[in-house]
């Protein structure tokens, strides 16, 4: 954006908080400035907390999360879902700040239709402390793209704007251009976990001028919503494969009901 655009957007959004109050995307109560929330919709929000499967970041149930094995605590936690041990994820880990569920679906939608910038550094310091171990080995962020029809009827990629945000929080840099959607694919909305997988099957590609950056580095993947995980699958594996040692996945959201 160019200064004079910036300075026009700064007075035309200072004039609509004085018409219209900033108000918590979540409860509607007035809040301090766009973006924030009221402390109700702290509330209503479920941060995921351990235990959780070590390598997709999966919750677990209420009877395992009371059995008193040793192996959940701090950084020991080797414990697997039975998803990911019957097909290892390519990905490293996979951890999400927030639970998707009615709360998360609504404040993830407000920031696809609303105040972006301003909601992504609120989401910052919550992806930060999910994704602390795997962010502490990072080389750099590369955003789940999305294809460049979408990104022209969208005009901007939700992942990229979280990983910008995650960039200003930690130091680690964001390569949004790294990794290409190369064909696009229909919405995932209505699919089953294995027509999504099919959907997604060599839908990327790593920009070739990158491959050298990448190679023999950590990369952060970032997604605004981890579901079947198909997408990010396929995302790791032709980052793996053109090069990078390893990769992580971090999400906003992620569902919860698999275990
Ligand atoms: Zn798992």
């Amino acid at each position: 954006m160019n200064k004079a655009k910036h300075l026009i957007s700064n007075a035309f959004m200072a004039f609509v908080d004085q018409v219209l109050p900033p108000r918590c995307v979540l409860t509607g109560q007035k809040v301090e400035a766009q973006g924030m929330l009221a402390p109700e919709a702290w509330a209503a929000l479920n941060f995921i907390a351990r235990p959780f499967c070590a390598r997709c970041g999966s919750p677990f149930a209420y009877e395992i999360a009371n059995d008193p094995a040793p192996t959940f605590a701090g950084m020991g936690d080797t414990v697997v879902c039975v998803g990911c041990l019957n097909r290892p994820p390519p990905y490293r880990t996979a951890r999400a700040a927030l639970k998707y569920d009615d709360s998360s679906r609504r404040l993830i939608l407000a920031f696809k239709h609303g105040d972006k910038t301003h909601m992504a550094a609120a989401f910052a310091p919550w992806l930060s402390r999910a994704g602390r171990e795997m962010l502490a080995e990072a080389d750099m962020l590369i955003p789940v793209p999305l294809h460049r029809w979408r990104l022209l009827a969208r005009r901007y990629n939700q992942s990229a704007i979280l990983c910008d945000a995650l960039s200003k929080a930690t130091g680690i840099p964001t390569f949004t251009l790294a990794l290409r959607r190369i064909r696009p694919t229909p919405s995932q909305g209505y699919l089953s976990a294995s027509e999504r997988h099919e959907n997604v099957r060599k839908a990327f590609a790593v920009d070739p001028p990158f491959e050298d950056r990448l190679r023999n580095r950590s990369v952060v993947l970032v997604d605004d919503v981890y579901t079947t995980g198909a997408t990010v699958r396929e995302c790791a594996k032709t980052l793996l494969a053109a090069g990078a040692l390893r990769v992580d996945v971090l999400t906003l959201a992620r569902t919860a009901k698999e275990i």
